[in-house]
């Protein structure tokens, strides 16, 4: 077998893919973004690569072509199916070429800095990445697994904090941002699946996989790290590998309109839209990108989604903020707006984060203006909050841990590992 001479010159492709990570993203606002180097590990993790990319690096390690695609559907199933934490589990691979693997790549996932499980049985991760600069504490974001009687929905995030500062939504209040990679968001998929005992040889009634469905409702804009999100979800929907079908996966964005074909098209998955204002005067300052794309725009692009249908409904999120976004007008005024786009509409009670600047709905307005979105033809439309307890909202997690001392946070971390 041919080897590449040093291991920093073999890996190139971790280094590209944290180049991709630290790019200016897009066409967001630049002021936020810090743009740290990530420090590669020193071995990178094959975690979250496609199919092509695992070839790829097995041609790095000197694996000839004509056994690469054997290889790398052994690898697949490994990783993607039994959830293998080393190559010593892969037992219909050599024990040459698991030493070979082993001695270039590992099979890591994002660290857990700390677990916390609700009541309601919702259980919330904070994960630690790479920052990359000397001295400075490590990104961290989170990830969210909700049970429910027929489904068990994980939350996950696009970016470490995010550049569009939504006035009701703290991630957008935090300083540090960067892109997560496809690894890392493929990499919240394997943590959950690994906590929960859920992978192909976990033994149910029914076969049935705990973790059923994705929402991309976590920290950041999926549509601002649109390359990432796209090459992750095609890995997460792979059904020879995690298995989540597209259908049982959602994409929620606050309407960055030139990547919402694209997310049809490349991507497949539902589509979520932050709407929460029905006129643009009041969705400007609510959700400023809309003075980019306005409200008209947005529901054009949402008319005009790929495989949309009475049977594949868009989402329409409208978080109910007491006194600003919740009469009765602005319910008529949002059944009006939706005619004709094959519609769900789902109403989010507000969670408040200290220092914000709103409140939650009284809920009898909440069940007014649901019940007019009701009779118009919308069912069920109110989002339960679940893991209150452990404050299970967009960016919340973070700032509570952040005020814990390091002995509190260890203890914590400890009892993650025995539970
Ligand atoms: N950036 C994307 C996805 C992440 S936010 C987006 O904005 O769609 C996921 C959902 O949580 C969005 O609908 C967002 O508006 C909502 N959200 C953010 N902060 C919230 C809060 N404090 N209370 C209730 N919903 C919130
Ligand atoms: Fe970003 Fe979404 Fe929060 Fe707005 S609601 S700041 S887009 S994460």
């Amino acid at each position: 077998m041919t080897m590449v001479p040093g291991e920093a010159e073999s890996m190139p492709s971790h280094a590209e893919a944290a180049a991709r990570a630290t790019a200016p993203l897009g066409n967001a606002p630049l002021e936020k973004v810090a743009l740290e180097t990530y420090v590669p590990l020193a071995k990178p993790s094959l975690v979250g690569l496609s199919r092509a990319e695992l070839a790829a690096r097995l041609g790095d390690i000197g694996v000839p072509s004509a056994q690469q695609k054997m290889r790398v559907q052994q690898l697949w199933h490994w990783i993607y199916v039994r959830g293998a934490q080393d190559f010593d589990a892969m037992s219909n691979m050599s024990k040459d070429m698991r030493a070979e693997l082993d001695r270039h790549f590992t099979l890591a996932r994002p660290e857990i800095a700390v677990e916390q499980i609700s009541g309601d049985g919702t259980r919330k991760w904070l994960l630690r990445l790479p920052s990359g600069l000397e001295g400075e504490r490590a990104h961290e974001v989170e990830c969210v697994y909700i049970p429910e009687v027929d489904r068990g929905t994980l939350c996950v995030s696009s970016q470490v904090g995010c550049t569009l500062n939504c006035s009701f939504c703290h991630t957008g209040t935090q300083r540090l941002v960067r892109n997560l990679t496809a690894g890392e968001i493929v990499g919240q998929v394997m943590v959950a699946r690994d906590r929960l005992g859920d992978w192909a040889d976990r033994t149910t009634p029914n076969g049935g996989r705990l973790v059923t469905n994705i929402v991309m409702m976590g920290m950041g804009e999926p549509l601002y790290n649109f390359d990432a999100v796209r090459d992750a979800l095609l890995v997460v929907s792979d059904g020879d590998g995690i298995g989540i079908s597209r259908r049982r996966i959602t994409l929620s964005t606050s309407g960055v309109v030139p990547n919402i074909a694209r997310t049809g098209a490349e991507i497949g998955v539902s589509l979520a839209i932050s709407l929460h204002a029905v006129r643009d005067e009041l969705r400007d300052e609510l959700v400023p990108l809309n003075r980019k794309y306005p409200i008209g725009e947005l529901l054009e692009a949402c008319r005009n989604y790929p495989g949309v249908s009475n049977a594949r409904r868009i989402t329409f999120e409208y978080v109910m903020l007491k006194g600003v976004n919740d009469s009765l007008d602005d319910a008529r005024l949002l059944v009006k707006l939706l005619k004709g786009i094959p519609a769900k509409i789902n109403l989010i009670p507000f969670n408040p984060w200290p220092g914000s600047r709103y409140e939650c709905s009284d809920w009898d307005q909440i069940e007014k203006f649901s019940e007019y979105v009701f009779n118009a033809g919308y069912s069920s439309p109110v989002r339960t909050p679940r893991g209150r307890d452990i404050l299970a909202a967009c960016g919340q997690l973070k700032s509570e841990t952040e005020k814990l001392s390091a002995r509190e946070r260890q203890a914590l971390r400890a009892m993650a590992m025995t539970d």
